[in-house]
């Protein structure tokens, strides 16, 4: 179950000079984190491409699509998540899509130059018949040659095995945020139940994709928390996707946060720089939030170490308006994709 050293790491407090920012035990302290979110902008952005460039390809940027398999009536409460049942946000309780559905979306990612495909269910967990639809829309990916990744909720005992056998490569099971702020955004499950799926994930054999949000009235110490936490995983996760909280009427945090961003865009560009340095071979991802910060603050971002981006995050179809833009972009940038 939970390494309790891993829930312990944000307590720590002990980073010495000698140890230039990293606890002596490869773990990192959360003053330690702090400090890097403290540098000068230029100093942290230039050691976040630094390590960048010792670890990828200094230009390539890796493409995901995200479709939503089961949308809404999600018995949960993440106050950030207009899928809850219990907001009321317009989004609707839907049914689990069909595998034909997921493969006609999978073959649409892969046309357009996606290399992952994630399936999203809105589910506390996923129930046993359930899952066994999930099991056949895995194969199917991973027929079409794409890596496959899902986002289920928790997982029980003996799932993470089944989805690793039927092919899955990676879990996306997000810490959200630091363990001390997690109790005024969720309270339908705890921190350890996160760890304990991200164990059971990482004792299947699958990568661990696994990040958090940011701008949701947190403080950066409660930012530092979270990297530290991501980054103490041991092995850290193979994917990290880090996101920007986007306001949805009818969501706690909406009506918490009055639509206005509680962040410095700058901030933003800040976390994704020390995650790059604290987990220096994963892949950063830009996630939820990336189209609202702007182009300026993605081409930040990218020199700040993010790779990976979510693109075309609906049912892609031909001529998708987003995924063109990110194309310009991307052009504009330089930036190549990343088979
Ligand atoms: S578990 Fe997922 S879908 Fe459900 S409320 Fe939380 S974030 Fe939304």
């Amino acid at each position: 179950m939970t390494d309790p050293s891993v829930v312990a790491a944000h307590r720590s407090r002990s980073a010495g000079p000698e140890t230039h920012g990293r606890p002596p035990a490869g773990r990192w302290t959360v003053d330690a984190v702090a400090e890097l979110f403290a540098l000068p902008f230029p100093d942290l952005v230039y050691r976040a491409q630094t390590v960048h460039r010792a670890h990828h390809a200094a230009n390539a940027v890796q493409l995901s699509t995200l479709v939503s398999i089961k949308t809404g009536g999600c018995p949960e409460d993440c106050g950030y998540c207009p899928q809850a049942a219990r907001f009321h946000t317009g989004v609707e309780n839907q049914a689990l899509l069909d595998v034909g559905e997921v493969v006609a979306a999978a073959r649409a990612a892969r046309d357009a130059g996606a290399t992952r495909f994630c399936m999203g269910a809105a589910w506390r967990g996923p129930k046993e018949r359930d899952l066994a639809s999930v099991l056949d829309m895995v194969r199917a990916v991973k027929a079409l040659g794409l890596e496959a990744c899902a986002t289920l909720g928790m997982l029980k005992d003996g799932q993470a095995e089944a989805l690793r056998e039927a092919g899955l490569d990676y879990y996306n099971h997000n810490l959200d945020t630091a363990p001390e702020f997690y109790g005024e955004i969720i309270h339908t499950r705890d921190y350890d139940d996160r760890l304990a799926t991200l164990e059971r994930v990482r004792e299947a054999g699958m990568h661990v994709c696994c990040g958090g949000i940011v701008g949701m009235g947190e403080s950066r110490a409660q930012r530092a928390a979270l990297v530290a936490q991501l980054a103490n995983l041991d092995p850290y996760p193979e994917s990290v996707p880090i996101n920007h909280l986007v306001q949805v009427e009818g969501t706690p945090l909406h009506a918490k946060l009055g639509g206005e961003s509680a962040l410095d865009p700058f901030e933003f560009v800040r976390t994704v720089a020390v995650a790059r340095i604290t987990m220096p071979k994963a892949k950063v991802r830009l996630s939820a939030g990336r189209r609202e910060l702007g182009e300026a603050i993605q081409a930040l971002c990218f020199v700040a170490g993010a790779n990976s981006i979510f693109y075309g995050d609906r049912l892609l179809t031909t001529g998708n308006a987003d995924a063109d833009a990110d194309r310009e972009l991307f052009a504009r940038l330089g930036l190549s994709a990343q088979a």
